[in-house]
């Protein structure tokens, strides 16, 4: 507890005048004070009053009288496993993402790994992926039994960067897995341009981006197939749940096949029993009330993106002049960005020194949620090592490849090691706010910029 023994009334009292004092210590014009909590100007950290003692956007939003009809009335009928609601939901995410078809799956991660199995992806392949996403795109492509490949990002853009893909095309490689990462689309026009020229299969992971655009058309749209989740924390969520899409009808049927022990497709949604199993598959199938959940969440999806994107626009062009305060840019081609994070770079040599960790404590005290993103340890850290021991692995590639060493050598990713070091995130349910909101973080930012030099010297000796 950052407030000791006091209560928080008795906090807030005491440091508004020690705040009060610091003002007038520091000579800031008095008709500032007009506002006493906004203008004072200790840092929440060192017992100032924060910027913000309001919460955030609650996450997920359910509203019950909107909600729950449809919810209860499949959990009432007894029909919970896939039926007519999860083919209802599929046709919704389809239209809604402007592909021929959609198949639900249990989570991202499985859609991710059906799409790459479906496209005969597996071993002896290389995939090239992004450093710069969580660790499920990684996992789904050694789950294949395809090597992943790092090509380096673009700091800037916080995606992967098209030449590097370019630069890491071996005879072996087979795919490209961009990821649409935090929710800003990735450079897929020249990406697609580098799949074609090398014949490659492009598999598109959107967990983070569901309805983010390049020249109007959504990601997803793009290459062989788009992947989504629904978990949780996602800006669409079913508790678990993920989708394939894509305009592929054979390549559909398969997905659908694989999902369900590899019974045929048929009509390709519906009927579930006594179709012969014609292919290899498993069980992946989403549930009719994680249907009836995401039925009801995708009716205020797009008003939510539209929240975001404005909120994120405003908030940017708030805080970009602040020096050391680098925001995302997008590529010229994105028409929507969606914002699963809000993320900018934090250089600490224009804010006295002050390290991205102390400023991160600082800007949560000012009431300001906020974390470092990713770590840069994917594309060097031990599950790798476990998979290139796995029997599979062992039988599928020349020992000189599962060298785990001269793997982390070739697979350096500097850029990603910096970026890991800089970015900033804010979370996506602080986007559902009001203006006056992000006024709030910018002002704690601008706040900590003031007093960096400050919060470094007093908080440096805790350490
Ligand atoms: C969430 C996520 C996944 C995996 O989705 P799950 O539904 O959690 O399995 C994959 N890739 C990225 C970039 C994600 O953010």
């Amino acid at each position: 507890m950052k407030n000791g023994n006091y209560t928080r009334r008795e906090f807030i009292k005491r440091q508004s005048m020690g705040g009060l004092g610091a003002v007038l210590a520091t000579g800031v014009a008095p008709t500032l004070f007009a506002n006493s909590a906004k203008v004072s100007e200790t840092p929440a950290v060192l017992g100032g009053p924060p910027v913000r003692t309001k919460g955030w956007s609650r996450w997920p939003i359910w509203e019950p009288a909107a909600d729950e009809k449809q919810v209860l009335a499949v959990l009432r009928s007894g029909v919970w496993s896939r039926a007519a609601v999860v083919s209802e939901f599929e046709k919704k995410w389809a239209a809604t993402i402007g592909a021929k078809r959609c198949l639900a799956v249990v989570n991202g991660t499985n859609a991710l790994i059906t799409s790459l199995k479906q496209l005969d992806i597996g071993g002896g392949d290389e995939v090239i992926v992004t450093p710069y996403t969580w660790i499920a795109t990684v996992q789904a492509i050694l789950q294949t039994g395809a090597m992943p490949v790092f090509a380096d990002v673009d700091p800037e853009t916080f995606q992967i960067d098209p030449e590097q893909v370019a630069a890491k095309i071996t005879p072996r490689t087979r795919a490209i897995l961009p990821v649409h990462i935090l929710g800003l689309p990735a450079d897929m026009v020249r990406i697609m341009q580098i799949a074609r020229k090398h014949n490659l299969v492009v598999v598109e992971d959107c967990c983070q981006a569901w309805l983010a655009e390049i020249n109007h058309k959504k990601v997803g749209t793009f290459g062989n197939a788009g992947c989504f989740s629904f978990q949780n924390s996602k800006n669409i969520t079913t508790g678990e749940g993920g989708a394939i899409v894509s305009d592929d009808e054979k390549f559909m049927d398969r997905c659908y096949s694989y999902h369900n022990f590899g019974r045929q497709a048929g009509a390709a949604i519906g009927g579930v029993t006594g179709s012969p199993c014609i292919m290899l598959g498993t069980k992946l199938r989403f549930t009719e009330y994680q249907a009836a959940i995401g039925l009801a969440q995708l009716q205020r999806l797009e008003e939510q993106t539209a929240t975001r994107v404005e909120n994120a626009a405003y908030l940017r062009s708030k805080i970009k002049e602040i020096p050391g305060i680098l925001p995302y840019r997008l590529y010229d081609n994105v028409t929507r960005a969606v914002f699963h994070l809000f993320p900018f770079r934090y250089q600490k040599e224009q804010f006295q020194g002050l390290s991205r960790a102390a400023f991160l404590e600082a800007l949560k005290a000012e009431g300001i949620p906020c974390s470092e993103g990713y770590t840069s340890d994917l594309n060097k850290s031990l599950y790798l090592k476990d998979a290139f021991q796995s029997k599979n692995f062992r039988l599928m590639y020349p020992k000189e490849m599962l060298d785990f060493d001269s793997y982390v050598e070739r697979n350096r990713c500097p850029k990603n090691d910096q970026l890991c070091e800089e970015a900033v995130w804010l979370s996506q349910n602080m986007l559902l706010g009001t203006k006056s909101d992000m006024d709030d973080i910018a002002a704690a930012i601008e706040k900590i910029h003031r007093a960096a030099g400050k919060i470094r010297a007093q908080t440096s000796q805790k350490a």
